[in-house]
């Protein structure tokens, strides 16, 4: 039986929950590399709606509006409807979680490579080096026409304006975020497929896998590599996996992470 460490208020001692922490961070220093899997949970924590939970935009507003078919259709509708949900994600900043990550991958000096299934480029902000975008991202668009990519420095007053933005040679731009209907980056899904093969320590946070085929990545791990899972709720993942912990991934990430030493020497490090 999995051990699951409940961070919920008065669920666990103190005592247990540092137990936890101490472990993750083991597992931490064992691995020479270290693998992330994240989802919408990691986002949420920096106020980003999640897409597909109970509470997502998918509630108020049809699934139909990111189909590829629609947005060809009619990409006028999809701005208007699009520029309050890209308003909330280009608003946000990364959180306790997203920055967790990046100080592991600073501090560790050892390769940590994150891949997500978020649309939002927020472990690259966060310092992240080697992120693999899933689902693309909403930090680029591109012309469907000519295919030429802009960065959001382009496109970014039009979208939060409502408009449809657009190509020097007249096309229409579409941000680079997977529509229902299309493929999956092939280069950022296979880069994630060898990070799995090549990690040591896979960390799934914020997701409970249950859209394919990000949900079968866990899979391509060697047998023995150890899988924790780190999450607000219950997922059906939590059986297999190593160690569990339910709770922010900002409240429990921070606290693992501090506790791993700093190779970096530089004057950069202020810790
Ligand atoms: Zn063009």
């Amino acid at each position: 039986m999995t051990k699951i460490y409940d961070f919920d208020e008065g669920v666990l001692p103190e005592e247990e929950r540092e137990k936890g922490l101490a472990l993750l961070a083991t597992c931490f220093k064992a691995a020479r590399k270290i693998a992330f899997l994240t989802g919408a949970g990691v986002s949420t924590e920096s106020g980003i709606p999640d897409f597909r939970s109970s509470t997502g935009i998918y509630n108020t507003t049809s699934e139909e509006i990111f189909s590829i078919d629609h947005f060809n259709r009619d990409p006028e509708r999809f701005y208007s409807f699009f520029a309050s949900f890209y308003r909330g994600i280009i608003e946000a900043r990364p959180n306790a979680g997203h920055l967790a990550i990046a100080e592991l991958e600073r501090r560790c000096g050892k390769s940590v490579e994150v891949v997500t299934q978020n649309i939002d480029g927020l472990h690259g902000l966060a310092g992240s080096t080697k992120v693999h975008e899933i689902h693309g991202t909403l930090r680029s668009a591109s012309c469907l026409t000519c295919e030429r990519r802009y960065d959001e420095s382009r496109f970014s007053a039009d979208m939060l304006a409502g408009r449809v933005p657009k190509c020097d040679c007249g096309g229409v731009l579409k941000p680079d975020v997977v529509f229902y209907g299309e493929e999956l980056p092939a280069a950022a899904f296979i880069a994630s497929q060898r990070a799995m093969w090549e990690t040591e320590l896979l960390v799934v946070a914020g997701t409970s896998l249950q859209v394919y085929p990000a949900a079968g990545l866990p899979r391509e791990c060697d047998a023995g590599v150890p899988f924790i899972v780190v999450n607000k709720t219950e997922t059906p993942l939590d059986r297999q996996a190593s160690l569990v912990f339910r709770g922010a991934i900002g409240d429990v990430l921070p606290r693992a992470v501090s506790q791993v030493p700093s190779v970096v020497t530089d004057d950069n490090d202020v810790r």
